[in-house]
């Protein structure tokens, strides 16, 4: 059984960005930058922006995290938006979610202009992708993750029978759609479930690859796992854990000692899928980079 190191590999990609960044500071004489805005003061969204901002200094990106009271009225954040779109130093831009109710979502996602859309929200995104186009878009950066650890770890995927648990639009939806492009990573059968999926078991058992985003601690159990298969866990779940001296810890919506006995190849929660994401991110914001200066890949 083979633990699939996401920690490992989103630091092999981040000394690839680094080595990249460094020979096009060369090359134009300026770097990627990528600019987070934090509405609120959310202690989870402060940490994660946080440690956004600190990997694009060790991988040498700009980057600036705009801190915004909760207060502010979605005129004003969309007008912060807009100056970001403009500026030609800004190659990047994510708005920490969630924000306060009184801000739409949507309005802010539509905002973010799509070249400089590195969470790869925005429709046009999303669109190019579903249409296989993917040199014309941002990825969705925890599937986009997914691939990479399967593509990383020789995992073969054409003809395999895919299934992906959860259908949200930031990772279920995409990942599905992105299995079954016609591409040397993918090329999958895909079935998606959720919720309203009945007999579920019957189905993430026929899975080569099962790939689990529902938010719902140790939910797959080993019954639903069939001998051999890949497992991809996205789940990141706090349970308590008084021995901790948080008082909790993570799991995955897969129980892991379990399904591990069971599985050829399987992601730990933490150190899989998560340490991945902001490793993608950083890839989009360097290849948003090199679509504005019409840099060629080295
Ligand atoms: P989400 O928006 O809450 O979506 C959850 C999906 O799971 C929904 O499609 C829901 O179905 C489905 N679902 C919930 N309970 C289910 C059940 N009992 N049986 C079958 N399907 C069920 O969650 P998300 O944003 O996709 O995140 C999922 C998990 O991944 C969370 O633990 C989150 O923290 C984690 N996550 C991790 C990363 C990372 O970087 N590692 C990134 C993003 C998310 P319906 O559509 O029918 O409601």
């Amino acid at each position: 059984m083979t633990i699939i190191d996401g920690k490992k590999i989103s630091s092999d990609i981040k000394n690839e960005l680094k080595t990249s960044v460094a020979a096009y500071r060369q090359k134009v004489n300026t770097v990627p930058g990528l600019t987070v805005i934090i509405v609120g003061e959310d202690p989870a969204s402060q940490v994660y922006v946080r440690n956004k901002a600190k990997s694009c200094k060790e991988i040498g990106m700009n980057s600036e995290v705009i801190e915004l009271p909760k207060e502010i009225s979605q005129e004003q954040l969309l007008s912060r938006i807009e100056a970001l779109n403009k500026d030609p130093e800004v190659h990047g831009i994510l708005v920490q979610q969630p924000l306060p109710p009184h801000i739409d979502e949507y309005a802010i996602t539509m905002a973010i202009s799509p070249s400089k859309d590195v969470d790869g929200f925005h429709p046009e995104n999303v669109g190019q992708m579903v249409l296989g186009n993917l040199d014309k878009c941002f990825l969705s950066c925890t599937p986009y993750g997914i691939l990479e650890l399967l593509s990383r770890y020789n995992i073969e995927t054409k003809g395999k029978h895919c299934v992906v648990v959860g259908r949200s639009n930031i990772v279920g939806k995409p990942m599905a759609n992105l299995m079954l492009q016609k591409l040397e990573a993918t090329n999958s059968t895909v079935t998606i479930c959720h919720s309203a999926t009945k007999n579920m078991s019957e189905l993430t058992r026929q899975a080569d690859i099962l790939i689990v985003a529902i938010g719902r601690g140790n939910f797959i159990t080993k019954d639903m796992v069939k001998p051999g298969a890949v497992v991809i866990d996205v789940g990141m779940n706090r349970i308590e854990d008084a021995s901790r001296k948080s008082g909790y810890r993570l799991v995955g919506d897969v129980d892991y000692e379990p399904v591990s006995r069971n599985a050829s190849a399987i992601t730990p929660v933490p150190g899989g899928v998560g340490p991945m994401t902001i490793a993608m991110l950083l890839k989009n914001t360097l290849q948003s980079f090199m679509r504005a200066n019409s840099i060629e890949a080295l």
